[in-house]
């Protein structure tokens, strides 16, 4: 018995949020008395997937088929199932972005397991097992009992913290059956790069709203975000009105993020915009209007004008 999680690569490259994914299910198996086993498919170097073994991973599965190299939905659904039974699983671990939406919900329906998603803390199991989650556009917190006997859970990302260890997995590979029409349905996902790194990894992230005032201001954004070495974000307004390009709107209707630091320059802070950014670990918010409702979500706030604050703040950085 183990619990198994399925890892996501960008060419052949773990993702950040599947090695914190790995040791989210790493910890679910500690508590349970158990080891976590990790699914790799495609083409993935071995020293790739033996790094995982630092992640807590102490198996790695892996299925080095080329057409899995892309997501096709129904596929991975037979690989995670394939491997959970064969496990005998307890817990299946995805992750909760565009893939783990499109195979999760698949494969809780062949395994017959209750499934939770956005899962953002490791399971209190003193009494079941309760997984907490945000409702409400991240107004409120639910904490959901998950009473089925095998149990999946979607992770999100940024959400567990990410602890490099020591440790090393068996690397051992899996045997599954397809049928042609697994590859009907593909499943694409784009990383965009916002800068030098994409903003669904970062951890830091420095995001300017409508009181940037326009695209030509945006230098000031850039210039503190290469800094700080973070990527950069919007609201809604700006990407609609082109300032940016949508892939950096985050809120209710765009990405979430849950970076370390989350900088919001010029933005109100609507309840849209806060459904996106509300799991980051420190806010600071720059408003010239000390009403803002962003301040209310902040850890720190300055209150002044973007165009004054934010090359100072970039001078400041610099000097570290
Ligand atoms: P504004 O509300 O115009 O705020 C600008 C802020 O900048 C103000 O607080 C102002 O005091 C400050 N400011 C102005 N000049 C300066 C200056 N020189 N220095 C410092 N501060 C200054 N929004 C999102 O962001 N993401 C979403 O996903 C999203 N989804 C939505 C979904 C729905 C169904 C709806 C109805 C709305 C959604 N919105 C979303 C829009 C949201 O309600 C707000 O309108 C939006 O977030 C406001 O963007 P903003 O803060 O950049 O602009």
């Amino acid at each position: 018995m183990s619990v198994i999680v399925l890892v996501e690569h960008t060419e052949g490259t773990i993702k950040k949020k599947s090695l914190e994914a790995v040791q989210y299910a790493a910890d679910i198996a500690k508590k349970l008395g158990t080891t976590a086993t990790a699914i790799v498919a495609g083409n993935v170097a071995e020293s790739e997937m033996q790094n995982l073994g630092n992640y807590g991973a102490a198996k790695v599965l892996y299925i080095g088929d080329n057409r899995l190299n892309q997501l096709h939905a129904r596929a991975f659904t037979r690989i995670l199932v394939t491997a959970a039974r064969q496990e005998g699983s307890p817990v299946i671990v995805a992750l909760h972005d565009v893939n783990g939406r499109a195979i999760a919900p698949r494969v809780a329906v062949q395994l017959k397991a209750g499934l939770v998603s956005g899962a953002l803390s490791s399971p209190d199991m003193s009494d079941g097992f309760v997984v907490k989650k945000s409702a409400f556009s991240g107004k409120a917190f639910a904490f959901v009992n998950v009473t089925s006997q095998v149990k999946v859970v979607m992770l999100a990302p940024n959400s567990f913290p990410l602890v490099k260890g020591e440790g090393s997995a068996v690397i051992e590979n899996l045997t599954v059956a397809f049928d042609e029409k697994d590859f009907g349905v593909t499943v694409q996902s784009v990383d965009q790069i916002t800068g030098e790194i994409p903003l669904s990894d970062a951890e830091l992230v420095v995001s300017g709203g409508r009181g940037m005032k326009g695209p030509e201001n945006w230098g000031l954004i850039e210039g503190l975000a290469k800094e700080l070495g973070a990527a950069t974000a919007c609201s809604r307004p700006v990407a609609d009105a082109h300032w940016r390009p949508h892939h950096e709107h985050v809120g209710q209707t765009g990405g979430t993020v849950r970076p370390n630091l989350y900088i919001a320059a010029g933005i109100s802070g609507a309840i849209q915009h806060l459904a996106g950014v509300s799991g980051s670990k420190t806010i600071v918010v720059i408003n010239k209007d000390p009403e803002a409702p962003f301040f209310k979500a902040a850890n720190y706030g300055v209150v002044g004008d973007v165009m004054e604050v934010l090359p100072r703040l970039t001078e400041a950085v610099k000097k570290f």
